[in-house]
């Protein structure tokens, strides 16, 4: 007998799943699970994924709608990543609905087509070429055409991409060529289109990581710690090599800014043109192509960012998450999902060995490394004879300082950029000045929503806040005081970059941030300006230190680190390592050596002596001590309650409510509630509750016991918040 009840994750915010009636024009229809349903749900209709079919309901029959209609043949999700969305939606203790629209394609969340519908093709109307080689004479580019599709029809899109749209109109209006539809059928032969390319010998290290990996049999999640270009990437396509000639797919994570065209190419060059890039340049139907390609087997390897890691597959092989201590990987909004965690998941459910690469790794991963849950394997010298550079402390305590920078490196940058050679300069703040101030009284400009100073920006002429999007133009007079002597405050990038070009009129500079780099291609194209040395001063954010290789960079000077060494956040420390290490890591690549120099007031510090004289990995083993002493991640673990409201009186019961209840576990620690990192945005205050346990299970179980009670509060509904486990921002 077939069933007549579907179970259905509805996208809403809701923490359960909803019943429907199958109809009766539908009964006789089965396997529903995995596929997606159109739904009424109050008076919208919307998309859900059926999780569960049966004879029976807990909902009395009388209240069940009946869903309105079966949007697929065959399941979109199949039972593995079904079974990884329940685990996502428990772990992350987010609604199911809205988890299950997360592993969708966008194009599948709105209700499109799964499949692929029939392929237009252009085949021939003609008999043999040479029917037709006299009457295109004067027309080499018709005749071409018809001679790639001769022996076999095309897709329109391979020609489209070939011939100009005047030139397929042409032979439709000879009535030569003609347009038909085939239906899809997967192409899976890409293993026979793997390139048998030249590898470079791996070097010692290289070979230990290698061979470990490739020799292990099921599940393994592997640390690859490698100081920057001791040839990670390397040791990746040499992984992945065995895993396709086997007929095995791979996915490949990389952080948003790490898919430049480099990276990809890198890939392609060695495996040929199997390589599926979701990247956010994709619209809806392009990225909706990619995910069907990997399902269908149709690719044998798929680069992508933080979300690819719900990529299907017909036979994922392995799984690799480069630079795996990158924030990207973290969603910060909707279900907060962290990528390397649900590449754990997926690993383990495929039973399929997982790869983590970074020179800095987390220290969440390093102790995962030192506790033996993962291999650990350590690449200590840069490959290619490269040396990597030294590091320096630059104490600038009572030092004039033009452009925020001491007297000494201006004169350092003088020497390299006569020698030829390339500089850096990392600075924390885009714009032109994290600040306006009225020299009179003291006034500084601050965008109303969010009580945050506005940064001046001088290329665009305005004001921006940085936390919303308010933007308004610089004003002539101090609006509490009237008076002109208005003056900015701080140094941003670009002001840096234009002192530059008065200090050293000779060389030019480019800015490398999220306001130069936005736009399509933007960001590449810098990149190949600078390795075509087309500019020998380079001033940038944190994009600058991002996985890029600029051989000609001899000396980089990082601005003010000692904001991090006083930070509320426990994980600045962290970062600012990585930054550092990073950083100098696109320093001195080629066989230049490099100098990095850190302006400090602190010279003394221990951590920034720690960091310079024994390098990232001996640092981060003395962060993770503190944090050990400290009783923070990865020791213990935590879960943030954050609750947004333009109204505070709604905001402080609520959360004095969750406190209360949740202290009453002894074995948790309750922490606030208080104010977050980022206090005011957009006109709501933003206040946190932080819940931590030394035993994670504990800890999901508390809170799950305590949802519910918390979902019930009477100013739940009247508030945003949110749970975010393992938040890395507060
Ligand atoms: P990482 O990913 O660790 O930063 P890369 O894989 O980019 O390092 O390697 C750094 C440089 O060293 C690249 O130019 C690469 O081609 C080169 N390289 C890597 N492995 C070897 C090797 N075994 N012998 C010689 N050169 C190598
Ligand atoms: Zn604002």
């Amino acid at each position: 007998m077939s069933d007549k009840f579907l179970t259905v994750a509805v996208p809403v915010p809701l923490r359960k799943s909803f019943d429907y009636l199958i109809p009766a024009e539908l009964s006789q229809q089965q396997d529903w699970i995995g596929c997606r349903v159109q739904v009424p749900f109050g008076r919208r209709q919307l998309v859900g994924v059926v999780i569960a079919s049966s004879n029976t309901s807990e909902t009395p029959e009388a209240k069940l709608k009946a869903i309105s209609a079966r949007l697929d043949n065959t399941p979109v999700l199949d039972n593995k990543l079904l079974r990884l969305g329940a685990w996502m939606a428990q772990y992350y203790l987010h609604a199911i609905g809205e988890v299950y629209a997360l592993l969708l394609p966008s194009a599948l969340r709105k209700g499109g087509a799964s499949l692929p519908a029939d392929i237009p093709y252009i085949e021939k109307c003609f008999g043999q070429l040479s029917d037709v080689h006299e009457s295109l004479k004067q027309a080499k580019k018709q005749l071409a055409l018809c001679a790639a599709i001769a022996c076999e029809a095309k897709p329109l899109s391979e020609i489209r991409a070939a011939y100009s749209a005047s030139i397929i109109k042409d032979l439709q209006t000879k009535g030569l060529i003609r347009q038909t539809n085939k239906a899809y059928k997967p192409d899976t032969s890409w293993p026979e289109r793997l390139l048998d390319a030249e590898h470079y010998g791996a070097n010692i290290e290289q070979s230990i990581a290698i061979s470990a990996i490739n020799q292990a049999k099921g599940f393994a999640s592997f640390l690859l710690e490698g100081v920057t270009g001791s040839g990670k990437t390397e040791v990746y396509l040499q992984v992945i090599e065995p895993r396709l000639a086997k007929g095995q797919q791979v996915l490949i994570l990389v952080p948003e800014i790490g898919l430049t065209p480099q990276t990809v190419k890198r890939f392609e060059q060695r495996f040929g043109n199997i390589v599926g890039v979701l990247h956010s340049g994709l619209n809806d139907t392009q990225r909706l192509r990619i995910w069907q390609q990997a399902q269908a087997n149709e690719l044998g390897i798929v680069i992508g960012t933080r979300s690819s890691i719900f990529t299907p597959f017909a036979q994922l092989g392995m799984i690799i998450v480069d630079e795996e201590h990158d924030e990207s990987f973290k969603q910060q909004d909707g279900v907060k999902y962290h990528a390397r965690d649900i590449a754990v998941y997926r690993a383990n459910q495929l039973n399929i060995p997982l790869i983590m690469g970074s020179a800095t790794p987390s220290l969440e991963t390093l102790h995962n490394a030192f506790i033996k849950k993962y291999h650990h394997c350590q690449l200590t010298q840069r490959a290619a004879n490269a040396s990597m550079p030294t590091q320096l402390l630059l104490d600038v305590k009572g030092q004039a300082l033009k452009l925020g920078i001491a007297q000494g490196l201006i004169d350092k940058m003088q020497t390299q950029l006569a020698q030829g050679n390339q500089v850096l300069v990392f600075v924390h703040r885009r714009g032109y000045s994290p600040a306006l101030l009225c020299h009179q009284c003291g006034h500084v400009e601050t965008c109303v929503d969010c009580d945050n100073p506005y940064t001046v920006h001088k290329v665009s002429n305005n004001l921006q806040c940085h936390r919303c999007c308010n933007q308004r133009s610089i004003p002539r007079q101090c609006q509490q005081c009237g008076h002109k002597d208005l003056d900015t405050f701080g140094l941003g990038t670009e002001q840096i970059e234009q002192g530059m070009a008065s200090l050293f009129p000779d060389y030019s500079c480019v800015r490398i941030d999220s306001d130069s780099t936005r736009g399509k291609g933007k960001l590449s194209h810098l990149l190949e300006q600078i390795n075509a040395q087309t500019h020998q001063i380079l001033i940038g954010t944190q994009i600058l230190s991002k996985g890029h290789h600029f051989p000609n960079v001899t000396l980089a000077i990082i601005l003010n680190v000692d904001g991090s060494l006083f930070s509320a956040d426990f994980r600045a420390p962290e970062k600012l390592g990585q930054l550092i290490t990073q950083l100098s890591g696109r320093a001195g690549r080629a066989n230049k050596p490099g100098e990095v120099w850190l302006q400090t007031h602190h010279p003394q510090h221990p951590l920034l002596q720690d960091l310079v004289q024994n390098g990232f990995a001996d640092y981060a083993r003395s962060l993770l001590l503190e944090r050990k002493e400290a009783c923070l991640p990865p020791y213990e673990y935590q879960i943030l309650l954050r609750v947004e409201s333009a109204n505070m009186g709604l905001i402080t019961p609520f959360l004095n409510d969750a406190a209360s209840l949740l202290s009453q576990l002894s074995k948790l620690k309750v922490i606030g509630p208080l104010p977050c990192a980022i206090e005011k945005k957009q006109g709501r205050f933003r206040m946190m509750l932080l819940i931590q346990s030394a035993s994670r299970s504990y800890l999901h179980k508390a809170l799950n016991d305590a949802l519910p009670i918390i979902e019930s509060h009477a100013n739940s509904s009247k508030i945003r918040w949110s749970l975010d486990v393992s938040p890395l921002d507060f």
